[in-house]
């Protein structure tokens, strides 16, 4: 079995050559993510050219994640550049404050922060790393004592424990971000911070208006507010995928909250047939060495088991020393977690229903290849939804998913279990089933003998239309 989840790198000066790409992209990289929070629109254009030109090169495919860097909830700036905070000391968080930050207090970017918060609250800045409780809020002043100190420096972020900070999802900046997002033809668009779906119907009516020729990304919901926790069926109904977004989420839930969750969401996500990604500090240790921790080790492996469709790489790739090394020991501790996966049809398999013809089908090939014990399922597709509704259940034989429609063979790749395949559109079926076995065969997937079941539509070529499923010994 070839590898089944799927790896998220995030691009940054560490992998910004297309030498290193490419070799990333030979590795194991399958969906590249472009932080929006740094760069230009049009660094974020020639960096999406250099992607797709280095998967070219490394003879595939990858998607393009632009991920939104959504409301800036941060101190503002110290005239050292930073401050040693002491346990027990006051601190003063000023929205009105407009000289640089000293030991006593420091200005706000975060303006609203003085009315999302009241005394008592906890504040944690930093991704948790200093906390302070609020003492009183007077005017645009938030008056804290320093719970637990350490170095603060300049435009670091504040998270609210339990959630409440006000912030919309969607910045003015986001908003010009997804019309950039559109040009380079992202094939996901990732929003940062969203509380409800409300967030992610805005963000996808953004992306419509802004939409050229037709091009229509994925949208994923990075799930890292408490607020969103309660929302997540909604937020999942509105969305194509979410992403478990470890870092903002412990900060607002807890570090202790965050597995459970994490458990839950992927198999919420998979119930709704909706993509997971499993996000933040997962090879971490390798952003300094070349080897990870066997706890890292065990946390993608974990994820894998969880049923997550793809494990991502932050720092690891964006600014780490080992990014080819970080991306090769993963995709091998996926491979190895994979054989340890269950590999059946569970009980809700049976019990669930469909008034969809083309799902009906994408089931019965599944039902049908796992009790033949076939070699393989080929999905002949154009939007790409025959795999992935076969993808949410885990039979152990890959999924081949053949289509016309390069922007559903790029979406395709952050699917668990599916290999898109790029093949021309044949009107006439039998030519497209032969020709679908000739081009699996040439590329290595079966072998003369294999049996495998395959799904296509008549009439060819249109999308939704599945409709037909046969079951074949490669000649
Ligand atoms: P970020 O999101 O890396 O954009 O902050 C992921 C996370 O919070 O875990
Ligand atoms: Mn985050």
């Amino acid at each position: 079995m070839p590898r089944a989840t799927k790896i998220v790198a995030t691009l940054g000066p560490a992998s910004n050559t297309p030498e290193i790409l490419e070799a990333m992209i030979r590795a194991g990289v399958n969906v590249v993510r472009l932080n929006f929070s740094h760069g230009t629109a049009q660094d974020h254009i020639d960096r999406a050219n250099m992607v797709r030109d280095a998967a070219h090169r490394a003879g595939t495919e990858v998607a393009i994640m632009a991920d939104l860097q959504g409301p800036k909830i941060r101190v503002g700036k110290f005239a050292s550049g930073k401050v040693m905070l002491e346990n027990g000391a006051a601190f003063v968080l000023d929205a009105s404050r407009t000289e640089p930050g000293d030991l006593a207090g420091v200005g706000l970017d975060y303006k609203e922060l003085p009315r999302d918060v009241k005394p008592g609250d906890t504040l944690l800045l930093n991704d948790g790393l200093i906390v302070l409780k609020v003492d009183a809020v007077r005017g645009a002043a938030v008056h804290t004592t320093v719970v637990m100190g350490g170095e603060l420096s300049n435009n670091k972020g504040i998270n609210k424990q339990g959630g409440g900070l006000t912030a919309p999802a969607l910045t003015a900046k986001d908003m010009d971000d997804i019309r950039t997002a559109m040009a380079l033809k992202a094939d996901y668009v990732a929003v940062s911070f969203p509380k409800t779906a409300t967030d992610m119907e805005l963000a996808r009516q953004l992306c419509n208006v802004a939409c050229i020729d037709g091009h229509r990304p994925g949208l994923i919901a990075k799930i890292e507010r408490a607020e969103a926790i309660p929302e997540l069926e909604n937020i999942l109904r509105a969305s194509d995928g979410i992403m478990v977004a470890r870092g903002d989420l412990a900060v607002e839930v807890g570090n202790a909250a965050v597995p459970g969750l994490q458990k839950r969401m992927i198999k919420l996500a998979r119930e709704h047939d909706k993509v997971a990604i499993t996000a933040t500090q997962m090879m971490e240790s390798m952003i300094l060495a070349p080897v990870p921790t066997r706890a890292e080790v065990s946390d993608v492996a974990n994820a894998v088991l969880d049923g997550t469709d793809a494990v991502m790489l932050s720092a690891e790739t964006a600014a780490g020393k080992f990014p080819l090394e970080t991306v090769k020991e993963m995709a091998n501790i996926c491979l190895v977690a994979e054989q340890a996966s269950d590999r059946n049809l569970d009980a809700s398999f049976v019990g669930k229903t469909f008034n969809r013809i083309d799902q009906s089908i994408a089931m019965g090939a599944l039902f049908t290849a796992y009790h033949l014990g076939a070699k393989a399922i080929v999905a002949l597709t154009e939007s790409g939804s025959t795999a992935l509704w076969m993808s949410r259940h885990n039979v152990g034989m890959p999924i081949y998913a053949l289509t016309g429609s390069l922007a559903s063979q790029r979406k395709m790749t952050l699917y668990r279990n599916v290999r898109p395949l790029l093949t021309d559109t044949h009107t006439d079926r039998d030519t497209a089933l032969a020709q679908a076995e000739t081009s699996l065969k040439q590329a290595g997937r079966i072998q003369t003998g294999d049996l495998y079941a395959i799904t296509c539509g008549e009439p060819m070529g249109a999308p939704g239309g599945t409709n037909m499923l046969k079951i074949c010994q490669a000649q």
